[in-house]
């Protein structure tokens, strides 16, 4: 069951449509191998995202990471971030709406990140995939010195009047950090290696990153127990704690902190590591899901009902 906020507009039925469309044409969609162990061996799960756009999802049988098994070209991803990404999937309406939002969230991120870092006077970040800057005027409030890099005009444009260093790309990059941040921005990529790779370049003696990405083991009540609502072309991987471990591990860092909703804290880290394969634990987070979807879908309505009960009561 689809929910209706993920039903189209007209105007979004129209980008999928055209994009569906490119899609089929020859040499936009490629076979990916394994982001973890490079091998293309995937028990398939899905054709489509949750708005039908083709989108092909498997798990690896070498090592259990969800990914996407053929994905668009790097031409393709560009143009889609540039021309539609924003028209399908953007959740704020305005620069200012994302700033907020993401304001309010930083909070929980430096309660982490500030048992991690060395206390030095004045620590410097940089937040890969910073938008309008949110999280790094929060973090500005707490004496650090605060640097973004996005791709959207508009959004770095915002965080430049809030007095954030921005860059439009890595090569403009010319120093080293004490924290890195990437929140929600690995599971976009297609290159995880390069920009992992990148990260420990620019990161200081005793610097850490702060990483949040989505976790299958949380598709509960916010995608109802289903596995196709938290589907959708803008990401390329689908963790399970595991996984991302297995990853973590294998690019060179060492995890110092993580929780159930995969919410970390790394350090670079050099040691010998060997893939392990997390496929049956994958399996068993899907299977578990279908499971409180058949116990908790039906209770779904009840509450909803319930919900607008209350509501008539207390407005009416
Ligand atoms: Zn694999």
């Amino acid at each position: 069951m689809i929910r209706k906020q993920y039903l189209f507009n007209s105007k979004q039925l129209k980008i999928s449509s055209k994009l569906n469309n490119l899609l089929s044409q020859e040499n936009n969609l490629i076979d990916r191998n394994c982001i973890i162990c490079n091998s293309y061996n995937y028990q398939h799960i899905s054709n489509t995202d949750r708005y039908g756009i083709k989108y092909f999802t498997g798990i690896c049988k070498d090592c259990g990471l969800m990914q996407q098994y053929k994905y668009p070209n790097n031409d393709f991803v560009n143009m889609f971030y540039e021309k539609y990404y924003n028209d399908l999937y953007s959740f704020f309406k305005s620069p200012e709406d994302r700033f907020n939002s993401r304001f309010k969230s930083a909070q929980y991120k430096y309660d982490i990140i500030k048992k991690y870092l060395k206390n030095n006077i004045k620590n410097s970040v940089l937040e890969i995939g910073c938008g309008s800057g949110g999280i790094l005027s929060f973090f500005q409030t707490k004496n650090y010195e605060v640097y973004g890099l996005d791709y959207q005009n508009d959004h770095l444009d915002y965080a430049k009047k809030k007095n954030i260093t921005t860059f439009s790309n890595y090569k403009k990059i010319n120093r080293k950090f004490d924290l890195i941040i990437l929140s929600h921005v690995l599971e976009h990529l297609v290159s995880v290696d390069d920009v992992l790779a990148k990260c420990k370049n620019l990161l200081n003696d005793k610097g850490i990153i702060y990483i949040e990405v989505p976790s299958l083991e949380s598709i509960s009540e916010h995608y109802h127990y289903e596995i196709k609502n938290f589907l959708h072309i803008a990401h390329v991987t689908h963790f399970t704690k595991k996984t991302f471990m297995n990853l973590i591990n294998l690019k060179g860092f060492k995890i110092k902190y993580i929780n159930s909703k995969i919410h970390a804290v790394i350090e670079p880290y050099n040691s010998e590591n060997r893939i392990i394969n997390n496929y049956n634990d994958t399996k068993k987070i899907l299977r578990k899901n279908k499971i409180l979807k058949l116990i908790f879908l039906p209770f779904l309505d009840i509450f909803k009902i319930i919900k607008k009960i209350i509501k008539i009561l207390i407005y009416k």
